[in-house]
C-alpha cells in the first residue's frame, strides 16, 4: 500500500468543478490584486470563526508580522512565546528587533505552559504569542488573564488551528488578535501561500488593513511603515470554493484521529491528548515513540510517509544563538522534539489505510 500524507490531489479532485470555476472567474476578470473575492472571503472567514474582522494576507508569517506591527512592537520589546513551534512564530518577533522570550510547553498538550508565563514578564514585555499546536487551542483563559493583569496583547498563532473550538468560541477569536495560515497543507489550505489576521477591535482592524498595503491610508499616502502583504485574488477564489466543505472536513479529520487513538491505545506509542473543553482540527496527528528515526525508516519502507514537527526547539536553533539559551533550558520541549512524529492525516484516509498504518506501527514493536 502507498499512503498519501495530506492527499491534496484527492481533495482537489473532489472540489474540482467549484475550484476551477472560481479560478476561471478571476482569470476572466483579471482582478488579480485585491479583487472582490478578497472582501467576500474575509466576510465568510469572520462569520466562520466569530471575530468581527478578518484581513486576508500573504501568508501565516505575514499575518504574524502584521499583528506585531499593528501593536507597535519595537526593538528592545519582549514577546513571550513557546520554543516548540514553527520558526515563523519567533522569527517575526526577532525581525522587528524585539526579543523572543521562551516559555516551556506542557507535556500533555505540547502547548505553552501558562503557569510558567508570569515569571518571564518584565517591564519590556509587550505581548504573548501562544501557539495552538497541531490544531488544539491553548489554555486561553489563563493566558488572557495574565495578559490583562500586565496590560499585554495576546496574539494567537492559530496557523494550525483555524476552526477549532475552545469552550464556545473558535480559534482566531480567542484573544485580541488571531493569525492563521492557508499554506496548502494546513487544515484549510489554498493553492500557494495565504493567511489571515483576525480581531474584533475596529481600530486595530483598520490599521492592519493599512499595514497590509504599505501602511497607506489613501493611495500613495503612507501613514505607517507597512508591507506588501496582500492575499492573491486567485488564492481567495480557491478558499471560497473550499470553505463550504471545511466544517465537514474537520469532522472527518476528527474521525480519523479517533480511530488512530483507539487502535493505538495500549501500544508502545503515546497518543495525543485533547482537553474536554476544546477540540482539535488535527493539523497533525502526532504520536510519541522511542526509536523514532528507526520507526520512520521502517514505515517508509512500507509506503507510509511520516514527518517530524519539530525536530529542534527554537532555543537550540543557530539563528537564535544570540539569545544565549542552552540545552536543558526547556526540558519538556527538548524531550518532545526527540520523540514526536506525525502520521498521515487528511479527511480522506480510509479505514483500510488507517488499519494498515496502525498494524505497521504495532508490528514494529515486535521487530
Ligand atoms: C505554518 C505556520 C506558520 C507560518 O505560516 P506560513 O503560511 O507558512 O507563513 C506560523 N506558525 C505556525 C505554528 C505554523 O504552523
Amino acid at each position: 500500500m502507498k499512503i498519501d500524507f495530506a492527499n491534496l490531489q484527492l481533495q482537489y479532485r473532489k472540489y474540482k468543478d467549484e475550484i476551477d470555476k472560481n479560478i476561471q472567474k478571476v482569470l476572466d476578470k483579471s482582478n488579480y490584486i485585491m479583487g472582490e473575492e478578497i472582501a467576500l472571503l474575509e466576510e465568510k472567514l469572520s462569520d466562520f470563526c466569530g471575530a468581527e474582522y478578518a484581513i486576508g494576507c500573504g501568508s501565516g508569517t505575514d499575518a504574524l508580522l502584521l499583528a506585531l506591527l499593528a501593536i507597535d512592537i519595537k526593538p528592545e520589546d519582549e514577546v513571550i512565546t513557546t520554543p516548540f513551534t514553527f520558526i515563523a512564530t519567533a522569527e517575526t518577533i526577532a525581525l522587528l528587533g524585539a526579543k523572543p522570550v521562551f516559555v516551556d510547553i506542557r507535556e500533555d498538550s505540547y502547548n505553552i505552559d501558562a503557569s510558567l508565563i508570569e515569571e518571564k514578564i518584565t517591564d519590556r514585555t509587550k505581548a504573548i504569542i501562544p501557539v495552538s499546536l497541531y490544531g488544539q487551542p491553548c489554555d486561553m483563559d489563563e493566558i488572557n488573564a495574565i495578559a490583562s493583569k500586565y496590560n499585554l496583547t495576546v496574539i494567537e498563532d492559530a496557523a494550525q488551528s483555524f476552526g477549532a473550538y475552545y469552550k464556545n468560541k473558535r480559534s482566531c477569536n480567542l484573544s485580541k488578535i488571531g493569525c492563521t495560515s492557508f499554506f496548502p497543507a494546513k487544515p484549510l489550505g489554498c493553492y500557494g501561500d495565504g493567511g489571515a489576521v483576525f480581531t474584533s477591535d475596529e481600530d486595530l482592524a483598520l490599521k492592519i488593513k493599512q499595514l497590509r498595503v504599505h501602511g497607506q491610508d489613501r493611495r500613495y499616502h503612507h501613514k505607517y511603515i507597512g508591507m506588501g502583504a496582500r492575499l492573491d485574488t486567485i488564492q481567495a477564489a480557491v478558499l471560497l470554493a473550499k470553505l463550504p466543505h471545511y466544517e465537514e472536513e474537520i469532522k472527518l479529520r476528527e474521525k480519523v484521529a479517533l480511530k488512530y487513538s483507539e487502535k493505538l491505545k495500549d501500544t508502545h506509542v503515546i497518543t495525543p491528548k485533547i482537553k474536554n473543553d476544546r477540540n482539535s482540527v488535527w493539523a497533525q496527528y502526532s504520536i510519541r515513540v522511542k526509536n523514532r528515526d528507526v520507526l520512520q525508516k521502517y514505515l517508509k519502507e512500507k509506503g507510509i510517509p511520516t514527518a517530524v514537527h519539530y525536530p529542534m526547539p527554537l532555543h537550540m536553533q543557530e539563528c537564535f544563538s544570540y539569545l544565549n539559551y542552552k540545552e536543558g533550558d526547556f526540558p519538556i520541549s527538548e524531550k518532545i522534539s526527540k520523540e514526536i512524529m506525525s502520521l498521515p492525516m487528511n479527511p480522506f484516509l480510509t479505514d483500510e489505510e488507517i488499519e494498515y498504518i496502525v498494524d505497521s506501527i504495532k508490528s514494529f514493536e515486535e521487530v
